[in-house]
């Protein structure tokens, strides 16, 4: 597995793999892999002749510095679990490295970033499209998987492509969870035993709504209701928003009558934790 820290060393390496016809697929990460990771990049490794992974805890998608230097972070153990995955490139760059020359030109994410994540992480995905067109520009892939678990982020990022005419194509990866259901999240090992047994209540909600859906409720505010009646009885639970939306638009909806998404964020000892689930 070649390790590559420098643009121009990326450049090099992906100028010499499309020139013998290559097919890139690319996985971008923030590191602490675990299951979700592993099976995006299986997912790519499916549609590519040749599959690179990134780690950078990019900065500017951060809202504080507090939460930015508490993010987990262990390249030894990525280094095995990658090369283990098969990755044949994983680019590790500085923060020098990606935003030296940026004079703080960024990507106005538009408005599917107003609402949900957006409204309570401003700058958030002005920080995650700016990063991710970076990543795409250095490394040239055919196709790109995002994770499911980030819904509006992959929503954001499929507008990114298509806005920005970015030559490639995105794949969506199913989110993977725990055996009782808790979504992998690199956050999670922040957690104490307790605060994960807690922050169960986060998808067990979210599965609540999905039984009421798939036996025929429509109404939002009851799908609702199911959800946060699992939710509010977790004490040390504090949900900052959790939402029925449109699948396409991430617009609230009052009934279901299109393909949509509930979506919910929540504190749980202080660490912040997203989740949905197709309704
Ligand atoms: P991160 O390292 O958290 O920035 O995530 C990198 C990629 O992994 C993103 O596309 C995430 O949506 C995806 N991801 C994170 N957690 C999961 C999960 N539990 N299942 C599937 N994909 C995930």
């Amino acid at each position: 597995m070649l390790k590559i820290e420098l643009c121009q060393d990326m450049r090099r390496q992906v100028a010499i793999w499309r020139r013998a016809g290559e097919r890139l697929s690319f996985v971008p990460t923030m590191g602490y892999l675990h299951e979700g990771h592993l099976s995006l990049l299986r997912l790519a490794k499916e549609h590519g002749s040749k599959l690179i992974a990134s780690i950078f805890v990019n900065p500017t998608q951060f809202n504080s510095r507090d939460d930015f230097e508490k993010y987990p972070r262990n390249l030894a153990r990525d280094f095995d679990l990658l090369e283990k995955a098969g990755v044949d490139l994983v680019f590790l760059p500085s923060d020098n490295e990606i935003y030296a020359g940026s004079a703080g030109v960024c990507v106005e994410p538009g408005a599917l970033a107003s609402q949900h994540e957006g409204e309570f992480r401003p700058g958030h995905f002005s920080g995650v499209l700016t990063v991710v067109s970076i990543l795409f520009n250095l490394t040239q892939p055919d196709l790109a998987v995002f994770g499911e678990k980030d819904f509006q982020q992959l929503r954001l990022v499929e507008e990114l492509v298509s806005a920005l005419h970015f030559p490639l194509k995105i794949v969506r990866g199913p989110t993977m969870r725990e055996t009782d259901g808790l979504a992998l999240s690199s956050r999670n090992a922040r957690l104490t035993a307790q605060g994960r047994k807690t922050a169960l209540a986060l998808s067990a909600g979210l599965f609540a709504a999905q039984r009421g859906a798939q036996a025929g409720e429509r109404s939002a505010e009851r799908l609702l209701g199911l959800a946060r009646q699992v939710c509010s009885a977790q004490n040390g639970l504090e949900v900052e928003y959790l939402r029925l939306v449109d699948e396409a638009n991430l617009q609230t909806l009052q009934i279901i009558d299109r393909p949509a998404r509930l979506i919910v964020a929540a504190y749980v000892e202080k660490v912040r934790l997203i989740d949905n689930v197709k309704i």
